[in-house]
This record gives C-alpha cells, sequence and structure tokens, in this order.
C-alpha cells in the first residue's frame, strides 16, 4: 500500500499531497530560515513526481539566494516549501502537515548560525553546517 500524506497553509489556499516515504526531519538553524520562520526550518522532503500542489495560485516564491527559492502562501503568510533551483525534489515544512504525520527527527544543520536565543538539547545530531547526512527521501 502506498502511503500518502498531505498538508496546507494555515488559510487552506494551498494544500498539497504527497506519496511514499517522507524523510526524516531535518532543522536547519541558518540565518535565511531563521529570519523566515521567526525560528529554525524543520522541513522533510519528497521527490518532485511525489508531490501534487492545489491552490498553486496563491503560492509565492522567494529567491533568497541564487540557488533555491522558498515558498510561501501569498495570503496567509505560511511558510511551506524549499526548492533547489537545479534538484528534483522539494523540501516540505514539517508543520504544515496534517496531523498524524508520522514524520520522525533526524538532526540539527548549521548550528554554527543558530539564533541566541533558545538552546538546542533534544539530543540529535548536530552540524555546524550542512552535511551529506542530508537525503533525499528514498535515497
Ligand atoms: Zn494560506
Ligand atoms: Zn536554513
Amino acid at each position: 500500500m502506498i502511503r500518502t500524506h498531505s498538508g496546507g497553509c494555515l488559510c487552506g489556499a494551498v494544500r498539497y499531497e504527497t506519496t511514499g516515504a517522507l524523510r526524516e526531519v531535518v532543522y536547519c538553524h541558518c540565518s535565511q530560515c531563521r529570519r523566515q520562520t521567526g525560528l529554525y526550518f524543520a522541513a522533510t522532503d519528497v521527490a518532485d513526481a511525489n508531490m501534487e500542489i492545489s491552490g498553486g495560485d496563491s503560492l509565492a516564491w522567494f529567491a533568497a539566494s541564487e540557488h533555491a527559492k522558498r515558498g510561501f502562501c501569498r495570503t496567509c503568510g505560511s511558510v511551506l516549501f524549499w526548492k533547489h533551483n537545479t534538484k528534483d525534489y522539494i523540501s516540505i515544512l514539517a508543520g504544515s502537515f496534517d496531523q498524524p504525520s508520522g514524520l520522525t527527527p533526524g538532526f540539527h544543520i548549521f548550528v554554527a548560525d543558530k539564533g541566541d536565543y533558545y538552546s538546542i538539547d533534544d539530543g540529535l545530531p548536530q552540524f555546524e553546517r550542512s552535511t551529506p547526512a542530508v537525503k533525499v527521501a528514498g535515497d
């Protein structure tokens, strides 16, 4: 049986459905993720082929760097996606999934850039910057 997951933004204008396994959640503490989310970025990912988005008219993209763009709902502002420009997968914010999501915790990246107003004490692995351990679902 193929497992599907669904989710969407706060106002409901943007919805999505994924098929198959979801990667463990990676927590990114880089300055871009910190500014966009107000805390840090917690996301899983799936191959583009396993992702269906509806309400795409309400989806806006911001190119925070020349490598990647960040998708959010233009009506309610919910952060939803992160997409590398040349890769065939999409990162999805863990908080946007309908519950129960079945997601599992992975590890922290870019902890060198984390905010000074919280501590990371959940016992999960921490990496100063990125790591090859960041895999795409199914890898
Ligand atoms: Zn919305
Ligand atoms: Zn980040």
